[in-house]
Parts: C-alpha cells; structure tokens; sequence
C-alpha cells in the first residue's frame, strides 16, 4: 500500500490546476474584452489573466495537497506507514458486513512483536522504530494485495485476511513468523513474534467477540514461549 503523495504526482496536480485555472482565467478575460468592453486584444490582456491564473491554481493545488495529507495522517500510523487501529476498524466493519451477507469468510491475524522492550533497552528507541519500520516491510512483502495490515499499537499488528479460512490463515501467519525470525536485523540481530489467528463465524461473532479471541490466541502463543502461532 502506498499512501503518500509521490512527488511526481504532487507536480502533476500543482500543473493541472495551474493550468486549468490559467485557461479560464485567459478565457473569460478574451470574452470580457472582445464582447463587454469591445477593444482590442492586447499584451495585458493575457498578462494580468495568467498571474491570476498562476495564483488561484496554485493556492486549489495547495488546498488539495493539504487535504491528501491530512487524510493520509488520519489513516496512517505515521512511523510504518500502514493503515493505523481507527482506519483498520473500518476495514474490518465491512468485511463483517460482507460476510454476514454474503455468507464469505475471513481471518484476523494478531501478531506482536517478542520481548520487543529489550530491543530499545540494548540498542535504543531508534533501533527499535527501524525494527517496526523492517517488519512492515517483511510482512507486506509477503501479504497479498487484498490484506488488509494494519499497526495495532506499539509493536502489536493486525492483518484481515479476506476470503481465508482458518487454516489458509494460520499457514500465512506461519510464513510471517518464519521470515521474521529469518531476517537478519541491522545492528539488532533476530527478532522473534507470537501470532494468534482466528477465523470470523458469521452466525455467532461480533466485532469484540472476535478480536477478543484473536487476543486469546495471540496470549495463548506468548504462554506457550513465544516465536509461534496459535489458533482460538
Ligand atoms: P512480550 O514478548 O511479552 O510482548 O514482551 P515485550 O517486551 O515485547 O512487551 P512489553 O509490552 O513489555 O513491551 C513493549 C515494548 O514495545 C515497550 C515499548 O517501549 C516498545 N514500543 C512500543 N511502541 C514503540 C515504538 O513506536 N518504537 C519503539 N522503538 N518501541 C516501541
Ligand atoms: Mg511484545
Ligand atoms: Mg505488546
């Protein structure tokens, strides 16, 4: 998932807008002059129209930069850059909806991140954000497009697996356990998670009773030492 404006993209809409305003500003000032005033076309008849032009297209182009970028604040965690707790309950809102009316199925996948405070205490705070930011790569990497992965809170992290049973997500959830202990952390060396996985029941569930056992499963993996996954 990419949620922030590219600059290519930004100097695309400061263009267009600047553009567009130009040409209407231009445009109605040609009308205003050849059918209002009737005088002739001059050099300040396209000068003072393009600064306008210039100006209002930027200062639309700023707005709507501004409003992209408080909307990817909102629904981002701002050190990982994936969907953030509040917007991951959107998602998951819908894919309940969609389940109960269709009859789909789908899994929460809850992992976090083992004895995850003795990382910052032995090697410091930022080596600690580079592990969370290294971590969302492995897992992103290794998700499929319709997943939905989201930062849950601290080093804890969630994962909405449309159209995947119990047993598809469990399987999932093994492989992003298996290559985050295999992947190598610049200066921290291994880094171990705990994964609880469950599966949506349509007739019985609700949103809490469901994420209370994704919790449970994942409590379960911590009890049972750490570094697996485990299913309720
Ligand atoms: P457990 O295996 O039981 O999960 O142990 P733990 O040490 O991972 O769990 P605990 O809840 O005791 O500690 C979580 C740590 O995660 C403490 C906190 O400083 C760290 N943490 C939370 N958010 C961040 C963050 O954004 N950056 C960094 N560097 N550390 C964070
Ligand atoms: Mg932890
Ligand atoms: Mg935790």
């Amino acid at each position: 998932m990419n949620t922030t404006i590219s600059t290519k993209r930004k100097l695309f809409i400061y263009l267009l807008y600047v553009s567009l305003s130009c040409l209407i500003t231009i445009t109605l000032n040609i009308i205003h002059t050849v059918y209002v005033l009737r005088i002739d076309i001059t050099g300040v008849s396209f000068a003072i129209p393009t600064l306008a032009g210039i100006m209002f297209g930027f200062m639309l182009a700023h707005i709507k930069s501004l409003s992209a970028q408080l909307s990817t604040m909102a629904f981002t965690d701002s050190l990982t850059k994936i969907y953030n707790r509040l917007h991951f309950a959107h998602f998951l809102d819908a894919e309940i909806d969609k389940a109960k009316r269709y009859g789909t199925t789908f899994s929460i996948i809850f992992f976090d991140l083992d004895n995850f405070k003795k990382v910052n205490d032995n090697y410091g705070h930022m080596a600690g954000d580079e592990v969370l930011e290294q971590i969302t790569r492995i897992v992103s990497k290794a998700n499929r497009s319709a997943d939905i992965f989201a930062r849950y809170g601290g080093e804890e992290f969630i994962i909405l697996t449309p159209e995947t049973n119990a047993s598809g997500a469990m399987a999932h959830a093994e492989r992003l356990r298996s290559d985050i202990e295999n992947y190598h952390f610049k200066g921290v060396g291994q880094v171990t998670s705990s994964f609880g996985v469950t599966e949506f029941d349509a007739e019985h569930d609700t949103l809490e009773s469901l994420m209370d056992r994704a919790d449970k499963a994942l409590y379960l993996a911590k009890d049972y030492g750490r570094n697996r996954v485990e299913r309720a």
